[in-house]
């Protein structure tokens, strides 16, 4: 019999990824069947372990922090919108290895089909100008909105990213003034259990606020944005599982459907908590 494909997430540290399990339910959803694993790089040798994967005949591989610039560097060619992001969350090992990124798809799909929220026309603000927001930006101006406006501590960098994509930059205080119908929390602030320093009265017009991170509970940014009036609130992990559906695609031509996988994963995510 012939030995399952085999595909991984490459990051540092790894050993908390979810990946695995979420492919396994997709591969068993389109009963197929693949082999998926957790492999950690050394720092500063992303490139070394990408081709002994190859070498070791894994058909792709899916890449986490710190490593989705040198992802970038090492595919011969990029999509489209890897190339506007200047990121790689997906190589493709073909006969070119071929870099993808699927944040940004993963995100606007997970919040359009999941949460039901319209983008076209919608005023957006996403705080933070990390290589998150970089993923989400070129997915989220596909879109039309009326108006993305980032806002991030290092105001410099915010106002570097609104150069780069045609958005405007603001300060966290001034969005107090603003309407805005969807706030997204691209910060690492929920990793430190603590919220973005946005004014809590941002949310009062919001249709939906959604964090990139996700866990066991609503994290600090979601209970604020429920305090300040948000009408819907959520975490990552939607974002997550469409992403990662989005690389399945890539790899295997076939797109996952993703609605079981969901509930099977927050449940996942829920035990581990409760054995922590
Ligand atoms: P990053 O490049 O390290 O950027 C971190 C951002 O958070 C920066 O804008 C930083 O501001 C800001 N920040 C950190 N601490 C802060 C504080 N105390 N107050 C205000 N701002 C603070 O991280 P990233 O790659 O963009 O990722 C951001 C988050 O999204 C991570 O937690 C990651 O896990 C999550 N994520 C989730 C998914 C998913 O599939 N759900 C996908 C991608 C990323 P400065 O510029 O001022 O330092």
């Amino acid at each position: 019999m012939s030995q399952p494909d085999r595909y991984a997430v490459v990051g540092n540290p790894v050993k908390h990824s979810f990946s695995p399990e979420i492919h396994q339910s997709f591969a068993e959803e389109l009963g197929e069947s693949i082999s998926y694993e957790k492999v950690e790089a050394p720092l500063g040798h992303f490139a070394d372990k990408a081709e002994e994967l190859m070498d070791e005949g894994y058909k792709g591989c899916n890449v986490t922090l710190p490593f989705k610039l040198d992802a970038y560097k090492f595919a011969e060619r990029l999509t489209d919108r890897a190339r506007s992001c200047g990121a790689v969350n997906t190589l493709v090992f073909g006969r070119k290895v071929t870099g993808d990124n699927t944040d940004g798809i993963g995100f606007v799909t997970d919040v359009r089909q999941r949460l039901g929220f319209q983008f076209e026309g919608s005023s957006i603000l996403v705080l933070g100008a990390g290589g998150g927001v970089r993923g989400l930006l070129p997915s989220l101006l596909e879109m039309n909105p009326k108006w993305i406006a980032v806002a991030n501590r290092t105001l410099e960098r915010a106002q570097a990213l609104a150069g780069v994509f045609g958005i405007d930059a603001v300060s966290y205080e001034s969005t107090a003034a603003e309407h805005f119908d969807l706030v997204i929390n691209a910060t690492s602030t929920s990793l430190s259990n603590i919220a973005p320093p946005v004014p809590e009265s941002v949310f009062r017009e919001a249709a939906l606020a959604y964090d990139l991170v996700y866990g066991a509970k609503p994290t600090p940014f979601m209970e604020l944005a429920k305090r300040g009036g948000a009408g819907q609130v959520s975490d990552g992990l939607g974002m997550l599982i469409e992403q990662a559906a989005e690389s399945y695609f890539d790899w295997r031509g076939v797109r996952p459907d993703t609605s079981r996988t969901y509930p099977k994963i927050r449940k996942l995510i829920e035990e581990r908590a409760a054995r922590a």
